[in-house]
């Protein structure tokens, strides 16, 4: 899986600017586009350096992450200015963006966890997952400078997603004591794919399918275990609906949690005084404001987000110049998950 930037030639200038906020697969993939067609391109960032999940969110054995900044250079060559260490939102406003610029894209991913609702979610040793991998890349990286929480006895991630999976390879990396993979279905309808699940049991991860937990409880204001209950997928007229096993509660000791229940879309919003809405493919409610990638629908794949990104540097073109433009999707550039 790669992320391949080849900046052909160089169009004239439009005299335009474009704003990219986030510079991951989306965002970059744009800003490639948009920098040929002839933009003036600026990437706004908040992490130390672009590349969104392709850095800070995929593990190293998967993706290759100095090819990936080789890639981000390019752009650099070409043109394209980038701004690290930048919020938007917070250490800039979005409506100052939108001000400055002809046409703005919002490639923000989805980096919001979801919570789970229950009680004792805030007790200490219980991390949200993605959080927590961001946080071991920049470790990784050698971005963190207070060191990375330890992970230690009995680790339980809760989820079937990739995220769960990641989360539980890092669990093993840190040689506790167990790790139990919490998902309140069954494998073969975990969204990382049953193989891969099967993968995790290989490596010693112990899977614990149709089992929802519906407490964590404490001691001293650490998590100790979790109350779970067991489910099961019941035929009703319809489809096959999830129900709660009655008289199942069970209790699991437990010291360390990581939750991967699910990502929501992360846009910018200056305090809840601009709302973004997803219109019509890369366009929102706001004129001149663009989505794509994980922004736009929630957690996706790398393919998606890369032709996201040239489908909204395509419609931003159109909308600077009333014109259409043809734009290559390089399909083998843009593998999806594996
Ligand atoms: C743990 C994990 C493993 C995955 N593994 C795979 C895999 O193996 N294969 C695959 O195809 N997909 C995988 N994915 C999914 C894939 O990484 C994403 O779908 C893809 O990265 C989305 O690209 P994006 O550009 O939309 O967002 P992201 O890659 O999330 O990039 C968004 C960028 O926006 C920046 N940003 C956010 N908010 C702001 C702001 N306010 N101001 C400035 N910058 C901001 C972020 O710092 C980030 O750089 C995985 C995802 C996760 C979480």
């Amino acid at each position: 899986m790669e992320l391949k930037i080849n900046i052909e030639k160089l169009g004239n200038a439009t005299g335009k600017k474009v704003a990219i906020i986030g510079g991951g697969p989306a965002g970059l993939s744009a800003a490639k586009e948009l920098i040929q067609l002839g933009y003036e391109v600026h990437v706004y960032e908040k992490m130390y350096e672009p590349g969104g999940l392709l850095i800070f969110g995929i593990p190293s054995y998967r993706i290759n992450k100095e090819k990936v900044r080789e890639n981000i250079k390019k752009l650099m060559n070409a043109g394209v200015i980038f701004y690290t260490n930048t919020d938007v939102g917070k250490d800039i406003c979005l409506s100052e963006i939108i001000k400055k610029y002809d046409a703005v894209l919002i490639a923000t991913g989805a980096w919001i966890s979801k919570k789970m609702n229950v009680a004792g979610e805030n007790l200490s040793g219980i991390y949200y997952a993605l959080d927590y991998i961001i946080k071991y890349n920049l470790s990784k990286l050698g971005y963190l400078s207070e060191g990375l929480p330890k992970l230690s006895g009995k680790v339980a991630v809760i989820g079937g997603g990739l995220t769960a999976v990641d989360a539980c390879h890092i669990a093993l990396q840190n040689n506790v004591e167990k790790v139990y993979l919490i998902y309140r279905r069954g494998r073969w309808q975990a969204p990382a794919g049953k193989k891969i699940i099967e993968n995790l049991e290989t490596s010693g991860v112990h899977v614990m399918e149709f089992t929802q937990p519906i407490e964590f409880i404490g001691e001293n204001g650490a998590v100790k275990a979790i109350r779970a209950v067991k489910t099961v997928l019941e035929k009703s007229n319809g489809a096959p609906e999830l129900k709660i096993v009655p008289e199942s509660q069970h209790i699991i000791p437990i010291d360390n949690v990581l939750i991967a229940v699910g990502l929501l879309p992360s846009i910018p919003n200056d305090d809840g005084k601009i709302n973004i809405i997803v219109k019509e493919g890369p366009r929102t409610n706001i004129e001149k404001v663009f989505i794509a990638g994980d922004a736009t629908l929630g957690p996706s794949y790398i393919g998606f987000a890369i032709q996201s990104g040239i489908k909204a540097s395509k419609e931003i073109h159109t909308y600077l110049t009333h014109k259409e433009v043809e734009l290559k999707i390089d399909k083998k550039s843009a593998p999806l998950r594996d």
